[in-house]
């Protein structure tokens, strides 16, 4: 859910589904972690555009005024600024034995902890055997990411835990999978536009920043947008790369129009239908990745933009987890009321 409040496989709600959607969602519901080829043809680009088409709704709930927390980064790690230069940085890293990446992190001399180091490399390689972590750039990018900087002070001893976590202002960082599993979906290639709804701690940014230096946030929460705006810039001596993100206190239902049209977009915030203005914002040839679903239930769906053959655009989807539910912080509007479909 960010906000992944906690991701639900249970017999119920595999019924349910193999009710609603079909008989051949079974076997992905049991096997959440197999990643499906499977697409579907969604409604047409033109309906999708014209307004929020499909999903019920339930009752909108704002953020509720959370706690601050307030992580103070470790401002002391020693880093040359020249080391960064883009996610070409990255490319040199050693990734098939956890020696050889530890030696060249201490090479890079940004004195990650050693015990985070482990924790992050035995992380990774469970992602990998799950499937959430594939391209050796995205398995670079999240061996980069220093998730300590990001989970807040009171959640010492959390940092690599596989699950979602407060952040204060009634949001959270997302589970370390579901980071993986949709960074991993959208195959960023370095020098794409990638917009992220959903700022939150900026642990996601922070990972996007390692695979192109075109990295665009929007927060709806000010507190928490100035405080993350705050580690962001605290960390850029450390770490070079995050001085790319570009963010904007708003509301992200109507994405960034100045920098649109953007080759990816990632929306950390769950909705019952694909917001138009951000769909409009995708390139034809785009992909953008969501929490799809009704308030308590969402599937993240990967979703393709693509040229018909008759010169107009068409749209595809597919469910990245196969039929596993998960739950995100809701994507709210400015009054801190729902964008539900349907009232
Ligand atoms: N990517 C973040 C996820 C944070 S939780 C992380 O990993 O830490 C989801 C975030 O979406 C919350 O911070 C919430 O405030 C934000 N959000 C909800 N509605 C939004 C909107 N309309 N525009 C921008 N951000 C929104």
């Amino acid at each position: 859910m960010s906000a992944l409040y906690y991701r639900t496989v249970s017999l119920g709600a595999v019924l349910a589904l193999a009710g609603s959607l079909g008989a051949g969602f079974i076997l992905g519901a049991f096997l959440p972690r197999m990643v499906s080829a499977r697409s579907e043809r969604v409604v047409s680009y033109e309906e999708a555009v014209a307004g929020p088409v499909q999903g019920d709704a339930g009752g909108g709930s704002g953020p509720v005024e959370g706690d601050a927390g307030g992580s103070g980064p470790d401002a002391e790690i020693p880093l040359s600024a020249e080391i960064y230069d883009g996610p070409g940085f990255a490319r040199s890293m050693p990734i098939d034995r956890k020696e050889d990446w530890i030696a060249w992190m201490r090479e890079g001399g940004r004195g990650d902890s050693p015990a985070f180091m482990e924790e992050r490399w035995a992380l990774a390689g469970a992602f990998v055997q799950s499937g959430e972590l594939k391209r050796p750039e995205d398995v670079r990018a999240f061996l980069l990411s220093p998730r300590e900087h990001f989970v807040r002070a009171r959640n010492r001893g959390y940092e690599y835990a596989d699950t979602w976590l407060s952040i204060g202002y009634g949001a959270t960082i997302t589970d370390p999978d579901v980071v993986a599993m949709m960074t991993t979906t959208l195959e960023i290639k370095p020098g794409e536009k990638v917009l992220e709804i959903g700022t939150g701690s900026g642990y996601q940014s922070a990972i996007l920043s390692y695979l192109t230096t075109n990295v665009y946030t929007i927060e709806i929460i000010e507190p928490l947008f100035i405080e993350t705006d705050r580690l962001y810039r605290d960390l850029e001596a450390a770490f070079p790369s995050y001085s790319v993100i570009k963010r904007k206190l708003g509301d992200g239902y109507y994405g960034w129009e100045e920098y649109a049209p953007f080759d990816k977009i990632l929306v950390t915030c769950s909705i019952d239908h694909i917001p138009p203005p951000l769909l409009k914002q995708l390139k034809t040839g785009g992909v953008m990745v969501l929490p799809l679903g009704p308030p308590g239930r969402q599937y993240i769906m990967e979703v393709k933009k693509e040229a018909s053959e008759d010169g107009g655009v068409t749209l595809s989807r597919r469910d990245v987890y196969n039929g596993m539910s998960v739950r995100f912080i809701p994507f709210r509007n400015e009054a801190g009321g729902s964008y539900s479909a349907s009232p």
